[in-house]
């Protein structure tokens, strides 16, 4: 086999660019004209094996794991971002239901059949998703939840929800369930209307009286700070970090396409002719490769159990959330009026970019982590 063929059952980049190509590109501008849910896609993603990229071979996934998650949040990202976080979200619970999920929701993930999702931020703790509000207790008909879930990605289209609340009876800050998205008591009070990332569905989610089985329990109770912090945290915030670089790579490109094809006939220049414009864009590339190395020497440093893995993890998201609001800011400028209508593009990947800077952890918590690592304190307390 060349070097260049994927390994059986690995990501197939060339599969994934199609399905891009011929479906997700093409719908991009609907889904966020409309709030369509990109379910075409994801039927397409499903039947090529790629929203089970992370399950086990055991259960009939691909059996891949931070990097290819974060390629393929990362290539969605440049054609449709709505569709890109719902996979980024459908990876990040799919992680914590292989380590800690039944057979059977596993096998359904792995065959594409089963969309999931991550329902932890509340209306009373907020963007603080490690300290959930919501309860969890034990009755004779089962676990009954209660919550005021603030922001569900894929709300209402999710299969299921992986889901925090305070423990049941043990110490610690949470415990974290799946909750099947049909549960009687959950609700979807009103539907997501965002300035971007408009096909995300990611409306608040109540629970009232919501019963489910003490077996849904994903992990042990109590122990939900770990698995935030030790499955989830890496998987989200390098594949938020593709997002990020996704968007970016996309609105330099359509900048650069705009400004070269763009003329001042009296001048027979093109904008693309003009130093300050170029030099813009020089500065959009800088940051997006910047960016593109922090990613990957972060993948680098996880894979190999490096002593910085973690400062990398923390720092990934917030450098490449806060350089695409600056590129994409940049592309609304080179591309002038035009770029305040539709007609370049880049007014979407504006718009989309500044979701990832308040998303959990949020860009402004992220420096006060970073600093307090630097400075040798610990982040929580
Ligand atoms: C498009 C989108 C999709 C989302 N999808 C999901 C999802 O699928 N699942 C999920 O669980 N959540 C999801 N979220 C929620 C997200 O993770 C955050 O919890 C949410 O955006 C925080 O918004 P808020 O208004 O509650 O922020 P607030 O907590 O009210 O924060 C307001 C401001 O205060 C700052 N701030 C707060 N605490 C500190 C601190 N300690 N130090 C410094 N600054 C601080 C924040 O950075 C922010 O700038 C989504 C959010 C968006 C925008």
């Amino acid at each position: 086999m060349s070097k260049a063929e994927p390994r059986p059952g690995a990501l197939d980049p060339v599969a994934l660019d199609r399905i891009i190509t011929d479906i997700v590109a093409p719908a991009a501008e609907e889904i966020d004209r409309t709030g369509a849910f990109p379910r075409a896609a994801l039927n397409a993603l499903g039947r090529a094996g790629l929203l089970g990229l992370i399950s086990s071979p055991d259960v009939g996934g691909r059996g891949e794991s931070h990097r290819a998650a974060t390629l393929v949040v990362e290539r969605l990202a440049t054609a449709c971002a709505s569709t890109a976080m719902v996979v980024c979200m459908h990876y990040a619970a799919t992680a914590v239901v292989e380590a800690h999920g039944s057979l059977a929701v596993r096998e359904a993930i792995a065959s594409g059949e089963h969309l999931t999702t991550l329902a932890f931020s509340e209306k009373g703790s907020r963007s603080h998703f490690w300290a959930p509000t919501s309860t969890a207790t034990q009755t004779e008909s089962g676990v009954r939840l209660d919550a005021q879930k603030s922001w569900v990605t894929s709300a209402g289209q999710a299969d299921s929800y992986v889901w925090s609340s305070r423990p049941l009876a043990a110490d610690g800050q949470s415990t974290v369930w799946l909750v099947p998205a049909e549960t009687a008591g959950v609700t979807i009070p009103f539907q997501f209307d965002g300035m971007g990332l408009r096909g995300n569905h990611s409306s608040p989610v109540n629970a009232e009286g919501a019963f489910v089985p003490a077996e849904n329990m994903l992990g042990a109770d109590g122990d939900g700070f770990n698995i935030m912090m030790g499955i989830v945290l890496p998987y989200f915030q390098l594949m938020n970090a593709g997002f990020s670089i996704g968007t970016m790579e996309t609105a330099t490109t359509k900048a650069a396409r705009h400004v070269t094809g763009t003329k001042l006939e009296h001048l027979d220049q093109s904008l693309a002719d003009l130093p300050t414009i170029r030099a813009y864009l020089s500065r959009m590339r800088i940051k997006t490769d910047m960016c593109r190395a922090l990613l990957t020497d972060s993948l680098t440093a996880l894979e190999g159990g490096r002593e910085e893995t973690m400062l990398r993890v923390l720092e990934v998201k917030a450098a490449a959330g806060e350089a695409s609001t600056e590129v994409t800011d940049m592309a609304m400028r080179v591309c002038g009026g035009a770029a305040f209508r539709k007609e370049v593009g880049v007014e979407r990947n504006f718009r989309d970019a500044r979701a990832a800077t308040v998303m959990a952890p949020t860009t402004d918590v992220l420096y006060d982590f970073i600093g307090k690592a630097v400075c040798g304190m610990p982040l929580f307390g």
